[in-house]
């Protein structure tokens, strides 16, 4: 018998190789995989294609994951839940034809306009995880948050990396334009990030704004109009108007819980609605 390390037994050193091989499931399932392989009299080499077929599946899942995870998606959501009958204005044909991704690959952008509890970033969400499942990198933020990023790495004197980062990720989701006007600087940095991703990576912006009205978020009309010229070049435009999914949610909640209330027609006066984000503070 040898002796020193060649001794330990053969599964400490396995575990240790496959560990450095990072291979964690073929260490996980060799065992188990071996004991089926001898009961179906399964040959060596296709033992092995089962072992290293086990570790690709897991590792793609995994992948997968971690993008999910680099993304900070604020809640993990996708097409199985989005009701496409609550909004019959949204081109669905479009919606699904996104989910596939091509758009991409080929770095063309995506804007969702409408009302409050439309489902835009619902629709977002979904697109981005779509996009996390078919290999892409995906970062989601607000563009509130994408701002004040961008001013902070700018005064920590960060801001090239950050915007590096940026312009690398394949897609870039940037949700609820419009809800908070910019400063002069924030719109200034805000168009920079669009500006260097153009023709380079994909972005997907949500706004509850018509175009028109994107002057009074971005201050200037130059700006905005450069910043538009340079989004809309490669766009599709998802249109989302209607009725909030939100409101219908709790009115119907409120319906069935209540049937002297089930002949009211839905009044978004009746309950105290945020106009600015759409969120239900009373029941
Ligand atoms: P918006 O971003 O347009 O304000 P959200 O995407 O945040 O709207 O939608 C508000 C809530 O309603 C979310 O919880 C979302 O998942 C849900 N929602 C909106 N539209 C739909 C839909 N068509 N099907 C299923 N859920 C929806
Ligand atoms: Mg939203």
């Amino acid at each position: 018998m040898p002796t020193g390390t060649t001794g330990d037994t053969p599964q400490v050193l396995l575990a240790h190789h496959l560990k450095q091989l990072k291979l964690p499931t073929v260490l996980r399932e060799y065992d188990k995989v071996a004991r089926e392989c001898a009961r179906d009299g399964v040959d060596h080499p296709r033992y092995l294609l089962r072992l290293v077929e086990l570790e690709l599946i897991d590792r793609e899942r995994r992948m997968v994951e971690r993008r999910i995870k680099a993304a900070r998606f604020p809640a993990v959501k996708s097409f199985d839940t989005f009701d496409f009958t609550a909004i019959p204005g949204l081109n669905k044909m479009l919606v699904l034809e996104l989910a596939r991704c091509e758009f991409v690959l080929r770095r063309e952008n995506v804007i969702a306009l409408g009302n409050s509890g439309t489902g835009k970033t619902h629709v977002a969400l979904a697109l981005g995880l779509a996009a996390c499942q078919k290999g892409f990198t995906v970062t989601f933020t607000t563009a509130a948050s994408l701002v004040h990023q961008l001013m902070e790495a700018r005064d920590e004197r960060r801001l090239l990396k950050l915007q590096r980062d940026l312009q690398a990720v394949k897609l870039l989701i940037v949700d609820e334009l419009g809800y908070i006007p910019l400063s002069p600087t924030g719109a200034e940095l805000l168009f920079e990030v669009f500006s260097q991703r153009y023709e380079r990576g994909s972005t997907i912006v949500t706004s509850n704004l018509p175009f028109e009205d994107w002057t009074s978020v971005l201050g200037s009309e130059r700006l905005t109009g450069a910043l538009l010229d340079r989004l809309t070049h490669h766009v599709h435009i998802l249109t989302m108007n209607g009725d909030s999914y939100r409101l219908k949610q709790s009115s119907g909640r409120r319906r069935s819980s209540n049937p002297e209330q089930a002949a009211e027609p839905i009044r978004a006066t009746s309950e105290t609605v945020d106009p600015e984000t759409g969120e239900i503070s009373a029941s």
